[in-house]
């Protein structure tokens, strides 16, 4: 990839080919700042700039065999070094899932530790890099390069080595062997040793800043404005945290309108409808179904403080808001009490295992009795 591909961070951009361009390229960075803010994308893109036959001033030229090579994630003078699972038969390095890897740097190079934990199993165990990647990264510094001046060795998560790994990099660090460029990548830095930290060049990356990231969301995600500030607003500089929330938001979204014809189906008594909605909401899985109904609690709880005007209480976003308008006036002291109670059955029940569609199906009952006391 190349510099034009990352999101904002001109500045970091600007310093690192620099660093080339005037003959100042340190043997060991490390790129440390919050998650999402695009060190692994800077570290990629770097090292496509460093290994590049034809840079084209502070940029890599995307053309030459070196780029290409380097854009698939397979040049031979790019190493990578990242977290892996234990698996029985499997050694614990990289090279094992250098596959896994190379797939997920394709979908994208912006993702997290809990993405890449989810890539490689069911997200249950925890990646680290493990003593056995030590000395497959001692063997891979001691080759010459094979094609390019420089190898480059990206570590991704460096706090994640744990001690015997730290140490061992440790001597590398202190004889470190010739043309070799080490990136070491790190969001927490409380979490590494000391004696790493004072060998290594370290380069803060910085929040993304907001007119990047918003120009990046316009461009890939056609959503309302309202949405949009608000993700930005949430993300704070991080892809990750900005794309979080406008997920989340859909969410909301689904679940508002469910409860909208729910309430809407409840209230004109319309059995056959209800039964039609039931099925479309619970043929999603278990999580959906109990998120949409904690959704539905938060919101009937909001739109009974608006039947008692108690609006200052209350936090809903535009839809939601113009809903309950007119439906807080449905949820008032007369019957407030037996929706809550009929909701948080239904949640109790389904946790207890019992069957999904028939408790729908009582809280619909319920809902068509509170709403004639109301
Ligand atoms: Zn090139």
């Amino acid at each position: 990839m190349k510099f034009s591909d990352i999101i904002g961070q001109e500045h970091v951009i600007s310093q690192l080919s620099d660093l080339v361009l005037n003959n100042r390229l340190s043997h060991a960075l490390l790129f440390h700042g919050p998650e999402g803010v695009g060190k692994k994308a800077l570290a990629l893109a770097f090292a496509q700039y460093i290994v590049c036959e034809n840079k084209q001033g502070h940029e890599s030229c995307g053309e030459c065999p070196a780029c290409r090579k380097a854009a698939k994630w397979v040049h031979p003078d790019i190493h990578f070094v990242f977290p892996v699972i234990k698996d029985g038969s499997k050694k614990s390095i990289s090279d094992t899932y250098i596959s896994e890897w190379r797939a997920q740097l394709d979908h994208s190079v912006y993702f997290s530790y809990a993405d890449w934990n989810e890539a490689l199993g069911d997200g249950k165990k925890s990646s680290a890099i493990y003593v056995d990647e030590s000395s497959e990264m001692i063997k891979k510094l001691n080759f010459k390069p094979f094609e390019a001046e420089h190898k480059v060795m990206i570590i991704w998560l460096a706090e994640k080595m744990n001690v015997q790994t730290a140490n061992k990099l440790l001597k590398t660090l202190e004889e470190p062997s010739e043309k070799t460029v080490l990136i070491l990548i790190a969001e927490n830095l409380d979490f590494m040793l000391s004696t790493i930290l004072s060998r290594v060049q370290q380069i803060k990356i910085p929040p993304i800043d907001s007119d990047s990231l918003k120009q990046y969301i316009e461009k890939e995600y056609q959503i309302s404005d309202d949405l949009r500030n608000f993700a930005l607003k949430y993300g704070k500089g991080s892809v990750l945290k900005t794309l979080e929330a406008i997920s989340q938001s859909e969410q909301s979204q689904r679940y508002h309108e469910w409860f909208v014809q729910f309430m809407r189906l409840s209230y004109k008594n319309s059995m056959l409808d209800l039964i039609k909605l039931i099925d479309e909401i619970i043929k999603t899985d278990k999580v959906e179904v109990k998120g949409f109904l904690n959704y539905s609690i938060r919101y009937i709880r909001d739109n009974f403080m608006l039947n008692l005007q108690q609006n200052h209480l209350v936090s809903l976003v535009a839809d939601e808001f113009q809903f309950a308008e007119k439906f807080s006036t449905y949820i008032n002291p007369n019957n407030i009490e037996k929706i809550y109670t009929s909701f948080n059955q239904t949640i109790e029940q389904i946790e207890r295992n019992a069957n999904v569609k028939i408790q729908f199906q009582v809280l619909a009952i319920e809902m068509v009795r509170a709403f004639k006391m109301g």
